[in-house]
Formats: C-alpha cells, structure tokens, sequence
C-alpha cells in the first residue's frame, strides 16, 4: 500500500488488544467511566506520525532526522506548541564515546576522554515514541493467548511505524538487541520491548494531562543510546529533551576516559532481588559491583531509606533553632551518614543525592560560606540537568535563586558564629 509520506495514520484496533490484556493479567486498561474521559480513553484515536514532520523532497526533511510517533489525541499539538519547536540537537564538537563489544551484553559504550559530571554524553532523535504500558504489562504477566494476541497486534502497527522509517533506520531498528526471543513476542515488539526507555516524564511536561498511572507510560528508542548497558549503580542517564525531541545520554558523575557508560534499566533502590527480577526479561543477571555483594547493598540501601526523612526542610530548621535540644552537631552528621552510603553504593541518580545535596547547600548558607554554597549549587544543577524527569520546577527554581544571591535568602549567616566539624568534613561536594 502507498501512504503519502508525512501524514498521519489513524491506529485502530487498540481497544481489542486492550481488553486482552486485561482479561488475561486483571489489568484495567480502558476507561470505564465515561463522565470522566481522559486522553487515553479513547484508544482508537492514537495517530501514528512523524516528528518532524517528513518530505517527499528530502531536502526539507529535518537535518535532524525524524522519528516515528504513536500519540494520543492533542499531544503531537501540545509538542509543536514548544517556543521554536524543533530546536536543533545540541551536539559534541567531537565525539566522548565509542562502541564496543562487551562479553556477555552485546555492544556496549565506552568514554573516550574524561566527562565531568552534568555533560551531555549523545544525543539523538529517536527512532520511535509511543505508548509503553502494554510493553511493561507484557514484562509482568504470562504470555498466554491474550498476550500473543495483543502482542500480533501491536506487531502490524510496528511494523508500519518502522516501514516509514528511512531506509538505514530501519535497519538499525531492527539491528537492535532482542532479549524476547522465546515467549511468543514478534520480532518488532520483542526488540521494543528490550531497548525502549521510559519518556512519561519527560512529556508530561508539555502534555500535563497525561495521567501519572503505569498505564500511561510512553517509550522511546534510540539507534545509539538504546546500545547503553545497564548498571545498578550508573554513572549517566538517559533523558528526553522535548524543545528538541531528542534523547539526551547526561553524566551523574565525573567519567573517566576507558570507563564504560551505564544507566540503570530499573529502580536502582530496590533491593537485589527486586532488582533482578526486573531484570530477568532483558535476558541477563546483573553482575555490577553492587550485585558482586547483595547482602552489603541491600543493607546500605536500606540504611539509606531509614536516613531519608532527615534530608527535609524540617530537620534543617530544627538545627537552625537556637532553643533546640540536639547536639549542633547531630544533624549534620547524619547528613554525612547519608554522602557515604551515596558514595559507597553509586546512588547519583536518586532524589536521595539531589535531597542530600540542596540540605548541604543550606548548611553552608546558614553557616555563611558562600564559596561552599556555590560549589553545592553547581552539584545540584549538574544533577538536575541529568535528571531533568524528576526534577519538581521549585527545586530548580530555588538552587538557581540561590546561585545566584545565596545572602537574600532568609538564614544566611544564622549559624556564622557555629561551625560544626562533621559540616567542615563534606567541603568536598
Ligand atoms: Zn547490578
């Protein structure tokens, strides 16, 4: 069949699939409240397009490149809406990565010179975006009848998705790993369902009703950063830049050139076993050097959870009160407590740090240390820049106002005259 390029093709026979999902996993799926739509109650509505939109004559084509969209009603608007959209794809005067072959996990990524923490790694506009909840549901349950069923369905709509693709990209969609070899998954939905990477966050932010529920995640694929193995300890992050609709590959941590670069697939608190079952449908057993020793991870982990409710404003406060009961120097100390548990288990991608980083910033604030309070505010806007889903806007807005006149803010110098030792020892943020 002949479509003109660049259209928008209307995807049906969701609303099936769907409710083969939920028969076989006792999911909810649709909608059922039909006085309370939301944007994904009508499922026979997704558009399947290109962003950017594509041409006939190349030479309008994006210089960018383009990727194939599966979007629910009002999104690609909400999308076109952004101030300049597209902006072009911030790129790397040379490149600080390379591929390689890695035993056991296929290709792997690799720096090619020192990365400081906050750089941007690669960049690229993905290949595909759309929904990832049938992708995640197909993790959690067995695949049955209803699950091949849906999965065949899905499979059609990929594969129009990936016929639209330029020539080369389909090939390098379809050169992806596929750890869904065995268990019924199509081709096309088992490479998805490997490589994709979760952009809910990211697109809420131009698209606000997107529901929060694991049913309305998206993914999205990228021919380079979906090569990235995962570590439960990661030294990067992989984060959709919406302005320019790319995936953006950003460092947690100082890199060193020859050390390989790693995301983490799963929620890096869990404990070891929580984390390996998650795992288990990528097709491998994570051997990184926090699961070399689980029994230690998990117990500093969970030492961690235990220590998250002294990273809140109120503890601050509580030191700052002259007529508190508390050593001066116990609260600090916890702080410091929660720095090498961070440290010790690779953490840098948790709101645990970016917590633990703007409470530091306020003790050097309070203790009138502006040096201190700018070498803290750095840190944080280089984690922020690597986390950009889960930054709330009032955080940002607070470590960049403080940045910028840390004296303005109403404790500044309140603790001048107090120095505790343990708030000497974490200079060194
Ligand atoms: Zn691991």
């Amino acid at each position: 069949m002949c479509r003109p390029k660049g259209s928008d093709q209307q995807v049906k026979g969701l609303s099936s699939g769907l409710s083969a999902i939920e028969a076989s996993s006792g999911l909810v799926l649709t909608e059922k409240d039909p006085s309370a739509p939301s944007p994904s109650a009508n499922p026979e509505r997704r558009r399947l397009t290109s962003i950017p939109l594509t041409y006939f004559d190349a030479s309008k084509n994006d210089p960018d490149g383009s990727t194939q969209c599966i979007l629910l009603p009002g999104m690609k608007e909400a999308i076109y809406a952004q101030f300049g959209f597209p902006l072009r794809i911030p790129r790397l005067p040379s490149p600080a990565h390379c591929l390689k072959h890695v035993d056991g996990a296929g290709l792997g990524m690799f720096a090619t010179r020192a990365i400081g923490a906050g750089d941007l790694i690669c960049s690229e506009r993905p290949l595909f975006l759309g929904p990832g909840a049938w992708v995640y549901a197909g993790a959690r349950v067995p695949v049955g009848d209803a699950m091949s069923q849906l999965f065949q369905e899905w499979d059609e709509f990929m594969k129009i998705a990936v016929d639209r693709m330029e020539p080369e990209k389909q090939d390098a969609y379809r050169a992806l790993a596929n750890s869904h070899l065995h268990d019924g998954s199509p081709a096309l939905i088992g490479i998805l369902r490997t490589n994709g990477f979760s952009v809910s966050g990211e697109l809420r932010k131009v698209f606000p009703s997107l529901p929060k529920d694991e049913l309305s995640l998206f993914t999205a694929i990228g021919e380079v950063l979906s090569r990235v193995n995962h570590s439960c300890r990661p030294n990067a992050n992989i984060l959709m830049d919406m302005p320019s609709f790319s995936l953006q590959l950003v460092a947690l941590r100082p890199i060193a050139a020859g050390e390989e670069i790693t995301v983490s697939y799963t929620n890096v608190m869990g404990t070891h076993a929580e984390r390996q079952r998650k795992l288990a449908p990528y097709g491998f057993t994570c051997t990184c050097h926090t699961c070399v020793n689980p029994a230690l991870s998990d117990d500093r982990r969970r030492q961690l959870k235990s220590l998250q409710h002294f990273l809140t404003r109120e503890y601050f406060d509580g030191w700052l009160n002259p007529r508190s009961s508390l050593p001066d120097d116990h609260w600090p100390k916890k702080l410091q407590e929660v720095r090498q548990l961070v440290q010790e288990e690779g953490l840098y991608e948790t709101a645990i740090w970016s917590d633990y980083l703007a409470r530091l910033r306020d003790v050097f604030a309070a203790l009138g240390d502006q040096e201190k309070v700018f070498r803290c505010c750095r840190t944080i806007l280089d984690i922020y820049s690597a986390t950009d889903a889960y930054v709330v806007p009032e955080a940002r807005q607070s470590a960049a106002a403080m940045y910028a006149a840390p004296s303005d803010f109403g404790f500044w110098g309140k603790k001048a005259t107090s120095r505790p030792e343990s708030a000497e020892k974490e200079a060194d943020v």
